[in-house]
Order: structure tokens, then sequence, then C-alpha cells
């Protein structure tokens, strides 16, 4: 995986293109509560859980399955109504995609297992044919290791740039919309 901070701040970058200024706080928070949220399988090794199986990390909870449910729950039950600047229906594809991004960015590494896509429909674990983000340990004391400074610039150029030029992009075509 990227690392927490960059899976959040790609949910950011995502929400920059559903949120505006009118839209509340909590929103862009949602955004990056998504983008992290599927690593929560982490928390499968400590029971036992073999990284392969469908509950494994990069199984389920990386799927397109969880990211249209996960979306469709918040929505569902806590914002019917949406939020100012962001009706019910945009509100579920901006975490949909905020969540789903996680997946395809972790397809993109070039360590671990891919991720099961299609799960729980076909529990195959998929990569993109080019993987250049170097792929992320868990805890935080690999950061100040070489590999841990390797990695956080591999996550700059292929997360944090995209992304912030994903949210310019954003910005500038809501921009548009408005006048
Ligand atoms: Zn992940």
């Amino acid at each position: 995986m990227p690392s927490a901070f960059s899976h959040a701040a790609a949910g950011l970058g995502i929400g920059a293109c559903f949120c505006g200024p009118e839209t509340p706080a909590s929103a862009w928070a949602l955004g990056a509560l998504c983008g992290a949220l599927p690593d929560i399988d982490v928390a499968g090794f400590s029971f036992g859980v073999r990284y392969g199986s469908v509950w494994g990390h990069r199984g389920f909870t990386h799927s397109l399955v969880f990211a249209a449910a996960l979306a469709g729950a918040i929505v569902g039950l806590g914002f019917r109504q949406g939020l100012p600047g962001l009706p019910p229906g945009w509100m579920w594809l901006y975490l949909f995609l905020a969540t789903i991004y996680h997946s395809l960015l972790d397809a993109l590494t070039d360590g671990g297992m891919g991720v099961a896509l299609f799960s729980p429909f076909d529990n195959r674990r998929f990569f993109f044919p080019v993987r250049p983000i170097k792929v992320a340990s868990f805890g935080v004391s690999w950061l100040f290791t070489r590999r841990g400074a390797a990695v956080l610039a591999s996550e700059l150029k292929w997360v944090w740039l995209p992304s912030g030029i994903l949210a310019g992009i954003g910005v500038v075509l809501r921009a548009l919309g408005r006048t």
C-alpha cells in the first residue's frame, strides 16, 4: 500500500472535484476516511487471517462492491439529504471514487499481493501492468529508513502530485461551472 497519509490525501484530491466552498469540512473528512479505510483489513493479520484470503489484506475491502456499499451506507445512514453543495447521489459517487481510488493506487505498487477488485464474485488479485509506486510497510518506524525515504519520494511523485493536479482540475471545473 501507499501509506495511510497518502491514501487520505488521494481521497481529498477526489473531494476537490465534488466539494464546493459551501460544503462542510465533514465531507472532506469522509473522503479522506474512505481513502484510508480499505486498509482496515490489516487488522486481520493479528487474528491469523491469511493475506491471500477474501478477508485478507487487499481482499474484499479493496473491491468495487465494498466501495459501493461503504459509500451507500454512509449516505444512507447519515446523509440522505446530502450536504450543502453535495446532493446525495453526488455524495455517493464522491465517496465511492475516494474508496476505490485506494485500490487502484494499491494495484500500482511494486510489492505485496494484488487487489481483489471484483470480490466477492471473483477473488483473484489484480495489479496494473505498470507498478511505479514503491510499496510501504506497516507502522511508522520504517519511514525513517533509506527504504522509507524512497517510498515517500515515489508517493509524492505518483500519489500526491496526481492528486494535487486532480484537485486543481476539479477546482477549475467547478469555478467554470459557476460562471
Ligand atoms: Zn490498501
